[in-house]
């Protein structure tokens, strides 16, 4: 055991544990000090409780793991907290079912400018694709609308479409598409932000979406009152992830109007975990908007809140056909999506944004906007030099053989999300697997691949478009099977898995050195969890919950 700052009492000690420590020169232990928001020891029961003073408060893990505090490393905070309050259609399957949960839950919101559904399954009516007039049915005279898992497909009613002004179509730019019916009239699917951005504003949460939708700042100011429905919708979605044993959030959308909101709650009681709030660019925008990104930057740069991101959007999802692949998909064999950036344009922003020392994140599902992305890193090295960049390509759903071993030659962070492959957990095989293709399956999610080549692989939930609990990932991650008998095993085991959530998300903010293992030294941020990990099977890991978190040493969520 080594103890930084002997001879003084902790402030909090955790005994009687199975400490995962996910640090190599000391893998295992029984207890933990805490003093000053900071680990002052690791070690055994016995070595740990001589640091006990009058003043020590004592946690007994009662023989559960504690491991380091959980880091997601890819989410949406303020979105995913507004829509706890939204329908939850994750796991409803047919007409039936999806009119009786609609019709509830619009008799229970009565005043809802426009009702909001979420988690709906692109398969939720089978083989056959959902129009306004199935919803119409189910809700003829109020404002519906409801949301793909994955964000980037809703559906409407046509009262909603109306409401929305866009029941006779509207051009958009590259990427996003109101899908229009044979009757010259919109059918009711809208794919990607732009398309649905008009009827998801008519329910009153634009500010809750500028981060993502296009990374602006509300216009306009919000009224002190708007401010505090704001700040609360944010602590909300903090303390859900306290609840599930998180303490570092790397936010992938944002924009000044969000750091600030997280910095008030700071300043009037702490914030429950540590936030990193990128800076969103847009196709639309020009290279001098990133003079933004190097203030927020400049502006918020401490342990509890930091900017120093950019994130990007290359392409969409396979689910709509808007990934953009290098071959055709499997389904639609003359089409390979639509870059959201040209190729040249996405090399000119990484050149740019990466001589402002900041970082890249860039949503890349697609295995020919993979090669776009890796191309700009590429471009950008060659223009800037070599420096510990640790530009991110996000998702990864399909990637080619050649690009695989660039990872790690340009030392680029794989981030990837164990619950969205097809299968793992909530989203189906279908449609997905079909626009992939069996030819392409064997490199679809590789996170096994990317791993063995010398990638840095990070996990996250992409929450809200995942359930946000890392132990559900992990054991997705854990459990995953192959497609075909003939794909390569992609699986982790429980110490990578859980690496993803720790280690690997530190590495990613460049903080492996103060966070993501637990050792003296380091901040005390970390999870008591309800049983032994290593002692569960892989199956029933889920029932493992989270029984105390603690941020900077102090205690965030207490079951
Ligand atoms: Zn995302």
């Amino acid at each position: 055991m080594s103890v930084t700052g002997a001879g003084r009492s902790a402030d909090l000690i955790v005994i009687n544990g199975r400490v995962l420590t996910m640090d190599d020169g000391n893998p295992a232990a029984e207890a933990i000090a805490i003093k000053d928001s900071t680990i002052i020891a690791v070690g055994s029961r016995a070595a740990i409780e001589a640091l006990k003073g009058p003043g020590t408060k004592v946690i007994d893990a009662e023989g559960g793991s504690v491991v380091p505090g959980f880091i997601e490393a890819h989410m949406h905070l303020f979105s995913g907290a507004a829509e706890l309050a939204h329908l939850q259609l994750a796991g409803v399957h047919g007409f039936e079912a999806l009119q009786k949960a609609i019709r509830d839950y619009a008799s229970t919101r009565l005043d809802a400018k426009m009702l909001v559904g979420q988690g709906v399954d692109y398969t939720v009516l089978g083989s056959e694709r959902v129009t306004r007039h199935h919803l119409d049915a189910i809700l003829p005279d109020r404002p519906f609308v409801m949301a793909a898992p994955d964000h980037h497909t809703m559906w409407a009613n046509t009262r909603a479409l109306e409401m929305a002004g866009i029941l006779n179509g509207r051009t958009l730019g590259p990427g996003n598409e109101i899908v229009m019916g044979d009757d010259g009239l919109a059918a009711g699917e809208l794919r990607e932000g732009e398309a649905f951005g008009p009827v998801l504003d008519l329910a009153g949460e634009s500010r809750v979406r500028l981060g993502l939708a296009t990374g602006g700042e509300p216009d306009p100011m919000p009224t002190a009152a708007e401010r505090a429905a704001d700040r609360d919708i944010m602590r909300r979605g903090l303390a859900w992830c306290a609840r599930h044993g998180i303490t570092s959030i790397q936010n992938m959308d944002g924009n000044l109007y969000q750091l600030e909101l997280l910095a008030e709650i700071e300043a009037e009681e702490g914030l429950p975990c540590r936030v990193q709030i990128p800076f969103h660019y847009k196709n639309f925008m020009t290279l001098d908007m990133l003079d933004k990104a190097s203030d927020m930057a400049g502006r918020y740069d401490s342990e509890w809140l930091s900017s120093g991101m950019v994130k990007v959007f290359y392409d969409g999802v396979l689910d709509s056909w808007t990934a953009v692949m290098v071959e055709p998909y499997a389904d639609r064999p003359d089409w390979v999506g639509e870059p959201l950036f040209t190729p040249q344009q996405f090399i000119d922003l990484a050149v740019a944004v990466d001589r402002r020392g900041l970082q890249i994140a860039v949503h890349s599902i697609g295995d020919g906007a993979v090669r776009a992305v890796l191309d700009g890193y590429e471009a950008a090295r060659k223009a800037n030099g070599k420096r510990d960049s640790r530009h991110r390509v996000e998702h990864i759903e399909v990637i080619t053989t050649t690009d695989v071993p660039r990872f790690a030659e340009l030392g680029v962070i794989a981030s990837m999300q164990p619950p969205h492959p097809p299968g793992a957990m909530d989203f189906p095989l279908e449609p997905t697997i079909s626009r992939i293709g069996p030819a392409r399956w064997p490199l679809s999610y590789a996170w096994r691949t990317l791993k063995d080549a010398g990638a840095r692989v990070v996990f996250a939930s992409d929450w809200p478009v995942s359930p946000i609990d890392p132990i559900l990932g992990i054991q997705a991650a854990v459990l995953r099977k192959p497609w075909a008998d003939s794909d390569p095993d992609q699986s982790f085991s429980l110490h990578e898995a859980l690496a993803g959530y720790t280690v690997e998300g530190a590495y990613a903010e460049f903080a492996e050195h103060r966070k993501g293992s637990l050792k003296p030294g380091y901040m005390a941020d970390l999870v008591v969890l309800s049983a032994d990990l290593e002692a569960t099977a892989p199956e029933t890991l889920h029932k493992v919950r989270p029984v105390t978190t603690i941020c900077g040493g102090k205690v965030t969520y207490q079951a």
